[in-house]
């Protein structure tokens, strides 16, 4: 038999699990996936917006791994604090499979991005999905404006939200405070900003389609924007990749597009670089902007003139960084953990038994779809080394260790019964299931789950 730990239950390590117990070669692997979180389900729980259902939905194939024979869920138990380190995990598990994320938003670097109303989007996201340790408890929409900093999948994401409005999202779990803010919101205009140009975009065109089919929001695009782009105007000495060509067909379509008087609008825009978040009254007025060029190298230079847009929340998109897990090497350079197909490289040589897959291993890019390939080839090379785990002496039980540790563990039990409480919280409140957003809150659903220690209680 191989006990096998996965820490992480977000996609990549629930679907290693699904590699793992869905395998032949190796008979009888055991996994148990950890979680900092007494939830599973990482950034599909946590990250994707709320009105994206479908792909929401995925819990229920993510739950079919968590609820198989061979996978338990022992969640509230944070890897690299509190002693247990990734030396200890290897004393309790023949193989660990770290699937970790990349935890931190990327800063922008530019004068006044620590003002009050200006915010990673990843606080914003974590606000409106119920992160227990979302840093801002609450959002004021009480201005007329908001800029959006990327053009990736993200940037996407908030601004929909923004612009969606409460009664678009009611029947969502989007959490009760959160829905109250967007109810009350002025924001009529959002302005989401892109350095480069369209044809360099990074939204997928399924997203980016999405915002110009939003019932009471109207897009709006410069001309002046899309002929400084030169695959525009079809001077690009490159040709263009489909998904670039797709993107930059549909922002082609909605620049032809006459003005819908809508009640919100959101301006899509290109080739303005932030430069300074600009403050008045001690907080954000708005952004300035420098006007960019292409380089003909795929980048873009300063032009030496200014755009001001004003705006009184500023939400920076600008993607996501892999943070170091104490006792795992780390990459600084590119925020992974140095691996070859998967298996840790410790001073450059693969450690025993330590396994990366998911964010972590490859950096924050790709669709959820896309940690399946990546999953598979890092237990592709776990069971290479199988013979040598199973030699390894471990703990019998695992959890119990954990357990006798000091550790608190919420199991499966714990979970259903956070989601019980969620659905009662939703029917109270006369909508669907809603999100607990706070930690003394899960802790105590999940306690008084079925299945607990009277120890534990
Ligand atoms: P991303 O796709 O890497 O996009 C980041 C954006 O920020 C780019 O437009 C980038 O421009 C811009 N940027 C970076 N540094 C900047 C700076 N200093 N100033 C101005 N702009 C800057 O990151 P993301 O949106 O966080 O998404 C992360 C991953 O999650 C992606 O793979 C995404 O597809 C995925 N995701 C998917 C979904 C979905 O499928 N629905 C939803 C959310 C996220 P440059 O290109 O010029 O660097």
């Amino acid at each position: 038999m191989l006990r096998i730990a996965v820490v992480g239950s977000g996609p990549s390590g629930v679907y290693a699990a699904q590699a793992l117990v869905q395998q032949t070669r190796v008979p009888d692997v055991q996994v148990q996936i950890l979680d900092r979180l007494p939830c599973p389900y990482g950034l599909v729980r946590y990250g994707v917006a709320p009105d994206h259902e479908k792909i929401k939905s995925l819990q229920s194939s993510l739950r079919a791994v968590l609820e198989h024979e061979r996978v338990g869920f022992l969640g509230h138990v944070e890897v690299g604090t509190g002693g247990l380190t990734p030396e200890r995990l290897l004393e309790l598990y023949h193989g660990v499979v770290y699937c970790v994320g990349a935890a931190r938003d990327r800063a922008l670097g530019v004068p006044g991005e620590e003002l009050p109303g200006s915010f990673s989007a990843t606080d914003f996201v974590s606000w409106y999905s119920a992160h227990p340790d979302a840093a801002t408890r609450g959002f004021a929409l009480d201005g007329e404006s908001a800029v959006v900093i990327g053009v990736g999948n993200v940037a996407v994401d908030v601004t929909r939200i923004l612009a969606r409005g409460a009664d678009e999202l009611r029947t969502t779990d989007v959490p009760h405070a959160a829905l109250g803010a967007l109810a009350a919101s002025g924001l009529r205009e959002t302005h989401i900003v892109g350095r480069r140009g369209p044809s360099q975009a990074k939204f997928t065109t399924k997203e980016l389609r999405e915002l110009g089919s939003l019932p009471s929001a109207e897009i709006r695009v410069e001309q002046a924007d899309l002929d400084l782009d030169p695959a525009y105007t079809g001077t690009a000495e490159v040709p263009l990749p489909a998904a670039n060509r797709r993107n930059l067909e549909v922002v082609r379509g909605w620049a032809a597009l006459p003005p819908q008087h809508r009640a919100r609008r959101i301006h899509l825009r290109f080739f303005l670089r932030p430069v300074e978040i600009l403050e008045a009254g001690g907080r954000v007025a708005g952004v300035r902007f420098e006007r960019t060029v292409p380089d003909g190298e795929g980048g873009v230079r300063g032009t030496g003139a200014y755009e001001d847009i004003k705006a009184q929340l500023v939400l920076r998109a600008v993607g996501y960084r892999g943070v170091p897990l104490a006792g795992l090497p780390f990459d600084a350079t590119t925020g992974t953990v140095p691996h070859t197909a998967g298996r840790v490289l410790r001073d450059g040589v693969p450690s025993p038994g330590e396994y990366v897959a998911g964010w972590i291993k490859r950096g924050p890019t790709g669709v959820i779809g896309t940690n399946r390939p990546c999953a598979k080839e890092t237990v592709a090379s776990l069971l290479d080394d199988a013979p040598a785990l199973a030699a390894r002496r471990v703990a019998e039980d695992p959890a119990a260790a954990l357990r006798e540790s000091g550790q608190r563990p919420v199991e499966w039990p714990g979970w259903l019964a956070i989601e019980e409480a969620e659905s009662a919280l939703g029917r109270t409140l006369g909508r669907r299931s809603v999100k607990i957003p706070d930690w003394p809150g899960l802790l105590e659903a999940a306690l008084r789950g079925p299945g607990r220690p009277e120890s534990d209680r």
